[in-house]
């Protein structure tokens, strides 16, 4: 390796949520090593679930509370619009998409998840697979201008965009697979407490539909669904999920199954290089080996990533929790959300529920907080306990 080009005690690739918490977790263990972070994005790194929920609902919730400020409090030296295009495991050192050369002592991947979409016109700029700042500020010009949104899927993205939108007065509809939306995840009562949700905050839906393709004609966008029917609009979101940005992982031949595999310091096959966030698969105490795309896990295991690179030594032991929230009905969640799996539900009163999601054998494999606060620990409980007489269970979260 020549000593012309630029190296870092710490390099991170990507310059999301995981960037931010890493730089965080390193500065915990090292005040003076070098920290450089590369991203494809246009923003410095921000928190990700405001662009979907406060930004369009909390009003004293301003722009200015959505970056994280890494760079002021942590010192890293962060280029944004730099796509890094390969690894040279041999050599240490990482390509950017204008062919310059960076160098690492130790790298870590925060490439985070990239949105799924479907066929559609190509750069047309009123057509959203919802992930970025930059996505968020265009929908809010294109929801500003009128006219009728349409929203395809009823995961998160979809359900939480569908709602921030009807909630600013925008003529929304939603296009979903499920006969109620949520019912894959939720048991059908409580799916359909949070199809009400929609229906009185004034979301068109159009269930048990998928959108194979967008048209655009004129100035009209024409969702085609899967029964030949085609809903017209103005513009429209995506929110069919994301997949892992693994390619850079695969290009380098590190060992990869869902996701980037990591032991439990969150180190990757090459002793130098470490994954976090979206893309890793980590062994959980409680889950067992899994990948989650959500924004407790990249808070959490970025900082207990950066901590292993700048030499600390304690597993990784957190299990995540995730959330979502619409219509001012906030659910949390420890392990398997999953209507197929078996659920048990304990209504608590004052539209207040907790699910127990089981295996076969009984076994409690994921919890669900409706409404319920301050429980997440007694739900990571319950699955660590795995009990399975569903009296001992209705009684463990009241
Ligand atoms: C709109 C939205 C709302 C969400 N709301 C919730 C929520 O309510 N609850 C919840 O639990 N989770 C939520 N999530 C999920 C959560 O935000 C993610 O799990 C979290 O951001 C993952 O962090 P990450 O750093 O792994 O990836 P990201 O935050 O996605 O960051 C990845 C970064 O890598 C960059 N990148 C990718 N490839 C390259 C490359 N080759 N070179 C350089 N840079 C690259 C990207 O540009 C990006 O900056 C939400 C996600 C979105 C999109």
């Amino acid at each position: 390796m020549g000593d012309d080009i630029t190296t870092y005690d710490y390099l991170i690739i990507g310059g999301g949520m995981v960037a931010d918490a890493a730089a965080r977790g390193i500065r915990e263990r090292d005040t003076a090593g070098t920290i450089g972070i590369l991203s494809a994005d246009t923003d410095e790194p921000y928190t990700r679930p405001a662009l979907s929920k406060k930004l369009w609902t909390d009003p004293d919730f301003t722009w200015d509370q959505v970056p994280l400020n890494t760079v002021a409090d942590t010192g890293a030296e962060l280029r944004l619009n730099t796509l890094v295009t390969r690894i040279d495991r041999f050599s240490r050192a990482v390509e950017t998409g204008d062919g310059e050369l960076v160098g690492y002592r130790r790298l870590l991947l925060a490439t985070g998840s990239t949105p799924r979409t479907i066929p559609a016109p190509e750069g047309d700029d009123r057509i959203l697979a919802f992930r970025s700042a930059e996505d968020y500020r265009r929908l809010r010009e294109l929801a500003e201008r009128g006219g009728r949104i349409i929203v395809v899927g009823g995961g998160y993205i979809g359900t939480e965009i569908a709602a921030a939108l009807a909630q600013n007065g925008v003529e929304t509809e939603l296009v979903f697979a499920d006969a109620t939306l949520g019912a894959s995840q939720f048991p059908p009562a409580l799916a359909e407490r949070y199809e009400k949700l929609f229906v009185d905050g004034g979301v068109d839906l159009v269930p048990v539909r998928r959108v194979e393709e967008i048209r655009a004609e004129g100035n009209v966008l024409h969702a085609v669904l899967d029964d030949g029917q085609e809903r017209a609009g103005d513009a429209v979101v995506i929110g069919l999920g994301a997949d892992p940005v693994v390619d850079l992982a695969v290009a380098a031949e590190l060992a990869i199954d869902d996701g980037v595999l990591v032991d439990e310091h969150l180190l990757t096959n090459d002793r130098s290089i470490w994954a976090a966030g979206d893309i890793a698969e980590y062994p959980d105490p409680i889950l067992g080996r899994t990948r989650v795309e959500h924004v407790d896990n990249a808070n959490e295991m970025g900082e207990a990533v950066g901590r292993s690179m700048a030499g600390e030594e304690t597993p990784y032991s957190h299990t995540p929790y995730f959330y979502s929230q619409v219509f001012g009905t906030r659910w949390e969640a420890v392990g398997t959300v999953d209507a197929s799996c078996d659920p048990l539900t304990v209504d608590l009163g004052d539209d207040r529920a907790v699910v127990y999601y089981r295996d076969a054998s009984g076994a409690p494999v994921g919890v669900l907080l409706w409404n319920v606060e301050d429980a997440r620990d007694l739900a990571r409980a319950v699955l660590v306990d795995r009990e399975t007489s569903e009296d001992a269970l209705r009684a463990r979260i009241r």
